[in-house]
């Protein structure tokens, strides 16, 4: 079989797509990633074919210079911007992949030009889901709303104006319904995978059998580098890390950590960001590595506690090892995480104020290390997460879809 997969350009997307394309390729089917080119290693080492995308269309990891207001009102507009472009350039997309003759298309729903492409080919379609499924939720989508009130900045709202136009054109041009940044997250198709235990998702009872939860995928990324993990053999570990996008510009937060872990028992390792320039945060304290890149799951392997920003990956990286989390939320669904986590005793949500505050910081993560309950209750959770079956079940799941449509397609002929 042969499979098209349109992940949405950043670490958050493709990374947990990572394993899928590893088993389908593993089991003898042919999987063509439509990507930029700064994931192109990471999609080669799993077997998978290549179609690089235009630069333009990857989510940015760093703001640019000289840019105001604060990250999210930067990135706002940036996101808008590249999904209209990736709409405009969906009908010649289209016609790369019917050149393809694939037998089924997969998409993130955040890529807009993944699911255009979709409604262009007529394909059997399925989506991959980086975070919860939202299209059948009251209650994310009510706590969703609660994170993004107030006007968007002026140059968000003139970029939403664009994918408006966009999308107009779109569905003039080609007949097909239009589409906006909250379509594209409802967006359902016959087959939904989405990347958390049917337990984690919040009003997971109103989801039908289209969607199959199939928990996280997590296999080694071969992104160590020269990171010097020898060096996490001693002191327990602490890690640090606000995600891959501009908003971990936190220098803020980052001299808070120094403050409350330096001359402490804690092995800490710090992934800054590629926006914030390690020197730029002041003398590093001997038992603090800090990184604006740090190979995650390597890492966790070997962590007691960590300090997420709780985006989807990253929590269920730290859950699926066990390891107690502190949430300090920035954006989107990351506060979503960070009441599920506390409301499942697996780890902490922090304040700003409190993430801020050295001493509370400390002390919490002191209290989420030596508290057992933390502990049993995480490793209750860990084979929910295994028994979801992940990456082979995904894979199950898409032949059998593709099969059917076979079967239906040679039934009508
Ligand atoms: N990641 C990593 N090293 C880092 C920071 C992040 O390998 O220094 C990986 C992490 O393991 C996860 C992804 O990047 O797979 C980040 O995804 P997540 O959904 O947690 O957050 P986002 O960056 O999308 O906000």
């Amino acid at each position: 079989m042969k499979f098209l997969f349109y992940p949405a350009p950043a670490h958050g997307h493709v990374n947990p797509m990572l394993p899928l394309f590893q088993e389908l390729v593993s089991r003898g089917d042919e999987v063509v990633v439509h990507v930029t080119r700064e994931f192109e290693a990471a999609v080669r080492h799993t077997g998978a074919s290549l179609r690089l995308l235009d630069d333009r269309l990857t989510i940015p990891s760093t703001l640019s210079e000289g840019g105001s207001g604060t990250p999210f009102k930067q990135l706002m507009p940036m996101i808008l911007g590249l999904m209209s472009q990736g709409l405009r350039e969906a009908p010649r997309l289209a016609e790369q992949a019917r050149a393809e003759q694939a037998d089924c298309i997969v998409y993130d729903p955040m890529v807009m030009w993944g699911h255009a492409i979709a409604g262009l080919l007529h394909l059997p379609t399925a989506i991959f889901h980086t975070s919860f499924a939202l299209s059948h939720s009251p209650t994310l989508k009510r706590e969703l709303k609660k994170t993004m009130k107030g006007l968007p900045p002026p140059r968000a709202l003139l970029a939403m104006l664009e994918l408006l136009w966009a999308s107009e054109v779109f569905h003039w041009r080609h007949g097909l319904p239009r589409m906006s940044m909250g379509a594209a997250f409802e967006a359902v198709e016959d087959l939904n995978l989405i990347p958390v235990p049917r337990t984690y998702q919040p009003d997971a009872g109103l989801f039908d059998e289209r969607f199959l939860f199939v928990g996280p995928s997590v296999l080694p990324r071969n992104d160590r580098g020269d990171f010097p993990l020898e060096q996490l053999d001693g002191k327990p570990v602490l890690l640090i890390s606000l995600g891959t996008t501009p908003m971990n510009q936190r220098p803020d937060f980052y001299a808070a950590c120094f403050e409350a872990f330096r001359d402490t028992r804690w092995q800490v390792v710090m992934a800054c960001g590629m926006g914030v320039a390690p020197a730029t945060l002041g003398p590093t304290p001997s038992n603090i590595l800090v990184r604006q890149r740090v190979p995650q799951l390597d890492v966790l392997q070997r962590a007691r506690v960590f300090i997420t920003h709780g985006g989807m990956n990253s929590t269920m990286e730290g859950l699926w090892h066990g390891v107690p989390l502190a949430v300090f939320p920035q954006f989107g669904d990351q506060p979503l995480n960070a009441s599920r986590v506390s409301e499942l005793g697996l780890g902490v949500s922090l304040t700003a104020h409190e993430a801020l505050d050295p001493k509370v910081l400390r002390e919490t993560i002191e209290r989420l290390d030596t508290d057992p309950g933390y502990r049993s209750r995480l490793s209750g959770f860990q084979r929910e997460l295994r028994e979801a079956g992940g990456h082979r079940r995904a894979a199950d799941a898409l032949q059998q879809y593709v099969a059917a449509h076979q079967g239906q397609r040679r039934k009508a002929a």
